[in-house]
């Protein structure tokens, strides 16, 4: 049995990891923790459903309030807030925080030498430099729970020497909603369209970065960190179904894929199970009405912000740290009605200018980076 904690419960990977404990087998995972920032009754629900040892409420106001409801319940339920005693008590960590908040639950999880099963991409690409040295801690081990990087994690498994064998990744993207449109058309998209993913159903910031094709510049460099593959042996094809979702080709010309349809529950259950397969199916393919796969090269002129990532990954340092908040800082003022859709590459693009050049050595580090790259966004945002 594993013990699990889920930070970020309440968001679509948290309620898909709940969903994935549910469906396994009775008594195979216990939900021993839930963080959430600030949503009060469905972190309660969660609660009295999963009873978990600790709830983790990062908002004071919010924090009072499941204190009080769940003191009605389930008094023996621990209200506190900060995520560090989650990765205490549990054999793995699911990270689904959305953006760089989720940070403190990685670092926490690889100290405490636990299992990280991570959906949450950015604490890893804008802190690549910091938390590389702790995978190195005893027990400590990432699992991604991104598909693309699920699918290579399971490709990589048909060598022995992966250092040797691996000639390149590649990265599978659906293209989004906007495949197939130029600049010119895309001028004046609104917020619910770019919102309109065609095959993937998935929270507000990443759906927006799937129409961008940021998503998957910041894939390619989790993928750089994940797996220490150099960014010219790492390629992105355009793969409208999503059902191939990543492939590894091998220096004797095999390529590896791994298919399945759309389905997050596929990469949670693995994170959960491995080494192991478990036991419940997500997303097996139905070959009698599969009757096409599509492969296209990315549009790097309407998509901007795919070479964006690619030149922050190559310059490496505080770089990808940047770009992930001038990006979160263009597609919030994009959701709130502040930006145009097109103005968000052009955002990310000025803000990169004022790139320092520092390599940070700390957390502190990573934050000032955050901070000034949010501070440059904002103000580039304003002109
Ligand atoms: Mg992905």
């Amino acid at each position: 049995m594993a013990r699990v904690a889920i930070a970020g419960s309440t968001g679509s990977i948290g309620k898909q990891t709940l969903d994935v404990i549910r469906s396994a087998r009775e008594g195979e995972h216990q939900v021993v923790a839930l963080s959430v920032n600030s949503s009060v009754d469905e972190v309660v629900a969660q609660a009295r459903m999963f009873k978990p040892a600790i709830v983790v409420v990062s908002d004071k106001e919010a924090r009072e309030k499941v204190a009080r409801e769940l003191k009605t319940t389930d008094p023996k339920i621990e209200v506190v807030a900060e995520p560090e005693q989650m990765s205490v008590i549990a054999d793995v960590v699911v990270n689904g925080v959305v953006g760089f908040a989720g940070l403190s639950v990685t670092m926490a999880a690889l100290k405490n030498g636990k299992r990280l099963a991570l959906a949450n991409k950015e604490s890893l690409i804008a802190a690549g430099p910091i938390v590389a040295p702790l995978r190195k801690i005893a027990g400590a081990e990432i699992i991604p729970v991104d598909s693309e990087h699920c699918a290579i994690h399971q490709c990589m498994r048909s060598s022995q020497n992966q250092s040797r064998d691996v000639q390149r990744l590649l990265l599978t993207a659906s293209g989004g909603p906007f495949r197939g449109k130029n600049l010119e058309s895309l001028k004046n998209v609104s917020v619910k369209e770019a919102l309109a993913h065609p095959t993937w159903s998935m929270g507000p910031k990443i759906t927006i970065d799937s129409s961008t094709l940021m998503n998957k510049g910041l894939e390619v460099i989790e993928a750089h960190e994940l797996f220490g593959v150099g960014y010219d042996s790492i390629d992105v094809v355009v793969h409208p179904q999503s059902i191939v979702h990543s492939m590894v080709e091998f220096r004797d010309g095999a390529t590896i894929a791994q298919l399945s349809m759309p389905d997050m529950k596929l990469p949670i259950a693995y994170a959960l199970e491995y080494p192991n397969r478990s036991t419940s199916s997500f997303g097996a393919i139905d070959w009698t009405t599969l009757s096409r796969l599509d492969f296209e090269k990315p549009d790097r002129d309407t998509f901007r912000c795919l070479d964006l990532a690619y030149q922050a990954g190559r310059i490496g340092g505080s770089a990808p740290a940047w770009l992930s908040a001038a990006n979160e800082v263009a597609v919030e003022s994009f959701l709130a009605g502040g930006v145009k859709w097109s103005q968000i590459s052009s955002i990310i693009e000025a803000t990169l200018q004022h790139h320092d050049g520092q390599i940070p050595m700390s957390v502190e580090d990573i934050l000032e980076a955050d901070r000034l790259a949010r501070d440059w966004a904002r103000k580039e945002i304003r002109v």
